[in-house]
């Protein structure tokens, strides 16, 4: 993972801030064959509701790896919130 630290948020319906810690994330692996040997892909999802207001926030990761340690994709995507 390149981000170590906890993420920042802020619920974009009530603007309650909050920590999202990437270690709470479920990961799921998979890897294809490729031509220059095997591409990696990990992705992960989580989502709950603000404590607050009930909105509903969603995060998604995103990673590929082709050919495998180097990195092509890394992207956290959230919704239903700020990135602080
Ligand atoms: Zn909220």
């Amino acid at each position: 993972m390149s981000q170590e630290s906890p993420l920042k948020l802020e619920c974009s319906e009530c603007g309650s801030k909050f920590d999202f810690d990437l270690s709470d994330m479920d990961f799921s692996e998979e890897s294809h064959e490729r031509s220059m040997g095997a591409e990696l892909i990990v992705t992960g999802e989580y989502v709950y509701n603000c404590a607050k207001c009930n909105s509903q926030i969603s995060i998604e990761y995103h990673r590929s790896e082709y050919p495998l340690g180097c990195v092509n994709e890394d992207e956290l995507t959230v919704d239903g919130a700020n990135e602080l």
